[in-house]
């Protein structure tokens, strides 16, 4: 089971399309996309291994997801909840959980009501981080945000978190840019342990007599 985070711990802020899921070529735009459909729902591969090594580290795991497909038209909201639901179910025999899903599910340029409309919680707005801070104690300088676009970096720069980019970036603000969840997880698991969430910094030994 996921730990909860500890006061004044860090934690892993993930964004989920492009890091956990598989975005999806929508032929309208052109665009790689949130799935639109649950036959587009798809984990990508290493990723339910990768929460499992974080997890087992003990880093708190928090979700941080723009789905804004409701309030352009582009998907139901049951749709959106639904593919929610089967992320879980595949994450859960493995005992993965978020301590928080935040979701933001609204856009600037919607027309569907209720989501329609400006709002403080869309990336890269630090809003959910700062929430994760003041609700669950999270240490937001011992925090990480891992996403695929520069919106997450920017979420998490803007958070006064450590950020990494997973896919193929050749201008980014993040510290590292690697290929994937699996390489983001060996990057901040191969910190020293006095970096790693909830662990006091080892006292300095005394000199050899
Ligand atoms: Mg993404
Ligand atoms: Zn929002």
């Amino acid at each position: 089971m996921t730990a909860g985070p500890g006061q004044g711990a860090g934690a892993i802020f993930l964004d989920r399309d492009g890091v956990i899921t598989a975005n999806v070529l929508n032929p309208a735009t052109g665009e790689f996309e949130a799935a639109h459909a649950l036959e587009d729902f798809a984990v990508l591969p290493g990723a339910v291994e990768a929460l499992l090594r974080f997890d087992r580290a003990g880093w708190p795991l928090f979700l941080v997801s723009n789905q804004p497909d409701a309030a352009l038209g582009k998907a139901g909201i049951e749709t959106i909840q639904e593919i929610h639901a089967r992320m879980m179910a595949h994450l859960a025999p493995a005992g993965i959980r978020f301590v928080e899903a935040y979701y933001c599910y609204h856009h600037p340029k919607g027309h569907v009501a209720p989501f329609a409309g400006p709002c403080a919680c869309r990336k890269p707005s630090p809003h959910f981080l700062l929430k994760a801070r003041d609700a669950h104690g999270v240490d937001l300088s011992k925090s990480w945000m891992i996403g695929d676009r520069e919106t997450d970096i920017a979420c998490g720069r803007a958070a006064g978190a450590r950020t990494i980019r997973v896919g193929e970036a050749t201008d980014t603000a993040a510290e590292a840019c690697v290929p994937d969840l699996a390489a983001a997880a060996d990057r901040i698991l191969s910190r020293p342990p006095d970096q790693r969430p909830g662990k006091r910094p080892p006292r300095p030994r005394p000199a050899a007599a």
